[in-house]
């Protein structure tokens, strides 16, 4: 992939008369290997443990799926839908659950999977909300992470990639829908 791929996709809301242009930020190697090294930390620590591994959807699924495959031990995986978003690229600060867990979390070692962790508000709303039902142990994981907008104190366990205050897609994150399906995580600029 080039460095700029400025083709619009069905759905795109740039696509009009301000055309929006995607740079990339993370290349699918860097993903990759974080992703690998990621995969290396969970296999050491959850090794015979049996974990439950909760994704976020939708914007996790595409890391979780790259994930799951170099965890080298039988991982069960349950999905829960938080919208914290509308269709705006700003934060509304409330967090809904529109799908919730199937499986019980009571004495399990659970790992929660997001995509990434901006005000951290979604993640410590959910972690909060597992802890009460009991589990052995919680732990986090993140593929990025944009420490300058935290406005909670949360502690993230699996970390992946630090990135700063842009507005990122690919990999699973979207704007309005499209670009999940990029292998590159880029920033949507005007
Ligand atoms: P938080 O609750 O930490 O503010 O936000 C969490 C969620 O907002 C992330 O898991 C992600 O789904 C979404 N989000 C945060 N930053 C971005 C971004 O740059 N692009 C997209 N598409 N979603 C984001
Ligand atoms: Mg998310």
């Amino acid at each position: 992939m080039t460095d700029e791929c400025p083709e619009q996709q069905p759905g795109d809301p740039g696509a009009g008369p301000v055309a929006r242009r995607l740079k990339v930020l993370i290349a699918r190697d860097e993903l990759a290997r974080e992703v690998q090294r990621l995969a290396q930390e969970i296999t050491r620590d959850y090794h015979g443990k049996n974990p439950l591994i909760i994704g976020i959807l939708k914007g996790s699924f595409v890391f979780l799926a790259d994930l799951i495959r170099l965890l080298d031990f039988p991982v069960e995986i349950d999905l829960v839908r938080l919208s914290s978003y509308g269709s705006a690229t700003v934060s509304s600060g409330k967090v809904k659950m529109v799908h919730g867990l199937e499986t019980s979390v009571r004495d399990r070692h659970v790992i929660i999977v997001d995509d990434i962790v901006d005000t951290g508000l979604s993640l410590s709303h959910f972690a909060t909300y597992i802890k009460r039902r009991r589990p052995t142990s919680v732990k986090t994981c993140t593929l990025l992470d944009k420490p300058s907008r935290r406005q909670v104190k949360i502690n993230v366990d699996y970390v992946g990639i630090a990135i700063p205050d842009k507005f990122v897609v690919g990999y699973g994150i979207d704007c309005n829908e499209a670009y999940r399906n990029l292998c590159d995580i880029c920033v949507v600029e005007e």
